[in-house]
Formats: structure tokens, sequence, C-alpha cells
């Protein structure tokens, strides 16, 4: 590629899905769709079965949720039962999927359900007969319903098997494919799981679904192993610009990037650093093409060893010896900020990342580590200490540790051991997988 061509960024409204999608993706925030998005939505759009790699964090709820919805907007509701079927290992998984399916569906007329052990079962037959469009569910809940002869799966058009490798960890086995042969024989399967180098999802995959492609993605961490994180608390916006300068002067970098989240605050940054006597350039979107060449060009070459610069101006930028990217602001996502730091520790490099975080975009940056799975190192300047010192207690909430409770590792372990039996008998059942590889791809 050539380092000043800019890359056409992938954008939700090119995945052929539904305005009232589009529109709440927008309201979520979503800016682009994430890897695992932009390779699993355009293939379950084209009805096709999957068997999709990919982890908490990654953006998978969306890339199966978003084509499933569309399917159900475009076909008429037949109101007999329920249309898509998710099932998840865990109660607060099943409760996260629902969450994300209601903000997804907010501009449509279609129904939710949630279907989990220790609810209500009275409240969830009536959810079920009112031919809710979609569940989300625990596998244990809905054979205990199945019994009853509540649910309705003969007209299913989607089945979604979410954290497939967790599930059978857990001993769902059995329950999951019993379920599965209550489903309609002619919909769609959609298979996600964290590793597909678990002989049991090939063989789950092998039971469930029909001919399929599949999706292989590496976990987002594991691309970023040679980027160090860290963030700096910041009182202001002045406070950010007297640690940008020390950082800038006082840190060991053959080139430094500055990212920030307007043109207005790319511009403005730029005097005062060049009041420090540093050698600054400028980039963003609004640049002409000769301006923007000119710039990459000194930068390129070492004549100015750091650039401000806005995300949509930073894409693309292939260029050898930044190892110090600064976020003055906080991307306002999980994916802009891969992709900046996606711009320091290219190939065998080394690079450091530093985000100057103010008590207004604390929640965004958690959101980040979340997103990342990550935790940024906590950095103080003491020349330069401010008031500010993060939110008052942290606590171990579901939302700040990504979802999950804190007593969950020990409730799933006695889960696991209790249940471990029920897939002993499946043990030497070996049988030759099916599966076409068809899409492979390598986060960078
Ligand atoms: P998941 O892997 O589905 O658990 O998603 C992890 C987090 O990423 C959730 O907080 C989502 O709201 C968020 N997320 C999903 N897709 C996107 C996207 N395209 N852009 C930004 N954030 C996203």
């Amino acid at each position: 590629m050539h380092p000043t061509s800019i890359e056409k960024t992938p954008s939700f409204s090119d995945l052929s899905l539904d305005e009232q999608l589009l529109s709440a993706v927008k309201k979520m925030g979503f800016e682009q769709p994430t890897p695992v998005q932009l390779k699993a939505i355009p293939l379950a759009l084209e009805h096709k079965d999957l068997l999709v790699s990919a982890e908490t964090g990654s953006g998978k709820t969306a890339a199966f949720l978003l084509p499933t919805l569309q399917k159900l907007l475009v076909s008429a509701s037949r109101k007999s039962g329920t249309r898509a079927l998710v099932l998840t290992p865990t109660r607060e998984l099943a409760q996260q999927i629902f969450k994300h399916c209601q903000q997804l569906t907010e501009f449509t007329d279609l129904q939710t359900g949630l279907i989990t052990g220790g609810d209500d079962f009275r409240l969830q037959q009536n959810m079920l007969r009112r031919n809710t469009e979609i569940v989300i569910a625990t596998p244990g809940r809905v054979l205990e319903l199945m019994e009853q002869e509540i649910p309705d799966f003969s007209n299913l058009d989607v089945l979604i098997l979410d954290e497939a490798d967790r599930m059978l960890d857990m001993g769902f086995s059995e329950d999951v494919l019993n379920i599965a042969s209550h489903c309609n024989a002619q919909r769609q399967t959609l298979l996600f799981s964290a590793t597909l180098t678990h002989f049991g999802v090939i063989k789950m995959a092998d039971k469930v679904l029909k001919e399929h492609d599949i999706v292989a993605l590496n976990t987002l961490h594991d691309g970023h192993r040679n980027i160090e994180q860290q963030f700096v608390l910041a009182d202001d916006n002045d406070h950010k610009l007297k640690l940008l300068t020390w950082l800038l002067k006082n840190e060991t970098y053959d080139k430094a990037l500055v990212f920030a989240n307007s043109r207005i605050q790319a511009t403005q940054l730029q005097g005062p650093l060049r009041g420090q006597k540093l050698r600054v350039g400028v980039l963003h979107g609004e640049m002409d093409q000769k301006e923007r060449n000119r710039m990459m060009t000194l930068f390129r070459e070492g004549e100015i060893k750091i650039m401000v610069a806005t995300d949509l101006a930073a894409r693309g930028l292939d260029i050898k010896g930044i190892n110090l990217v600064i976020n003055f602001d906080v991307p306002r996502n999980g994916i802009n900020y891969i992709h900046r730091i996606g711009r320091t520790g290219r190939v065998d490099e080394l690079g450091l990342t530093i985000a100057l975080v103010k008590h207004t975009e604390w929640n965004l940056m958690s959101g980040i580590e979340r997103f990342l799975k990550q935790k940024f190192k906590h950095r103080t300047i003491k020349e330069l200490e401010g008031k500010y010192k993060g939110p008052k207690k942290q606590k171990t909430s579901g939302k700040a540790t990504g979802g999950k409770l804190k007593t969950e590792p020990k409730k799933e372990a006695a889960e696991k051991v209790k249940i471990r039996d029920r897939d002993k008998k499946n043990i030497g059942k070996r049988r030759v997988p099916s599966v076409k590889p068809v899409i492979e791809t390598n986060q960078s």
C-alpha cells in the first residue's frame, strides 16, 4: 500500500442493513463494524450457516444479532412461535445479550424475551405464548419448558449458539443438541466459539450446521502484545497540554503520533507545542492532498518527529519508526483505539501508547479496556500530578469487569464439576468434521 493512500473505511451502511437497525447502531455509538462483524454479517445475510471464532469483546453479539434481526425484519412475521433463539452458557451472558438485543431492536416492532434459570417460570411461559420473536436463553430452562411443550421452535428462522466452547465445557452438549433437534430443520444456524481448536465444537458444528462457512479471527489482544498501554489522569485540557509537552520532551522515541478527536483540537495543539520548540506537523481530513503529502514526507523523513492527527487522517498511515502514540483525547470507541495504537508497534517494533484521561473520559476508557479485555497501566508524572485521581471507589461491578460478576468463576467451576459427567459418554465418538474453511483473517 502506498503510505499516503487513505483506506476506505468500512461502515455499517455498506452491510445492507435496514434503516431501523442502522439508527440503533448509530445510537449505540458504533461508528464502524468490528472485524468479526465485517466478515460474519454479509455471510449470515446470505442465509449461510456459520462457524465463527470470536471472543467476547470482539463485537460478536452484534455480529450475530444484526443479520438475524435483518432477516426477521424482511420476512413477514408468521406470529407462530419463536423466530430466533440464542443459546448461551450463563445467565449473565444471556442478560447482556438480551440488553444488546433490546438496544438493537429499539426502532423496530420486534420483541425480545429472556429465559434463564432462577427467573419466574410462569412469566417465561407467558412470554413464549405471546410469540416473542427473539428468545435469549440458557439451555437448562429451555429444556424444562420443552418438557411442558411450551416453546414452539418449529418455525424458527435462526438458531444461534453463542460461546459454544463454554457451553460444551459446562456439560451442555446433550442439552444443546436436544434443543437443536426440536428446531425447524430449514433454519439457519450460527455457531460462535472463542476457539475452533476445541474438538467438541467441531463435533457440534458437524451435527447442527448444514454446509457452512468458517470465519476465523484472532483475538483482539493477541495483536497488541508488543504495545505497552498506559494512561495518565488529567484535570482538564490545559493540564493535558502540560502532560503532553512533558511526555514529548522526556520520552524516548523515534516518531510520535498525537491523536485528537477533532480537527479543531488537532490544530489548536500545534501552536503551544511549537512554542515549546517541538517540531510538530498536523494531519486532518480537511487538508488538501498537496499539503497532506508534504506533511507526510516531512514526517517520514524525520524532519518532524511529532504529528498531531485526527482518526480519519491517520487511517492508512504506514510510517516506520512510530513508537509513541499519545491519545490527547480518549478515542470515542474501541475500534478507533485499535486503529490508533495500530500505528505503533508494527511488526517487530516495540511501542508505547499513553492516553490522557480527564474525569469525563474515565467511562469511555473503561469501556475500551473492556472491549479489549485489557487493563491499561496507570502512570503518574510526579512533576505534573493533578487533582483528579480517578473515580472515588472502583466497584467490581458487572460493568467494570467487562460484564462478568465477581462470583461467576466460583459458581461456574462448581457447575462444571457437577455436570462434567454428562459429557463423558461422548468421549471417543470422534467423527470426521465436514467443515469447509473459506475465510480466515488475521488481525494485524
Ligand atoms: P461483544 O464482543 O459482543 O461482547 O461486544 C463487546 C463490546 O463492544 C460491547 O460493549 C459492545 O457494545 C461493543 N461493540 C460491539 N460492536 C461495536 C462496534 N462496531 N463499535 C464499537 N463498539 C462495539
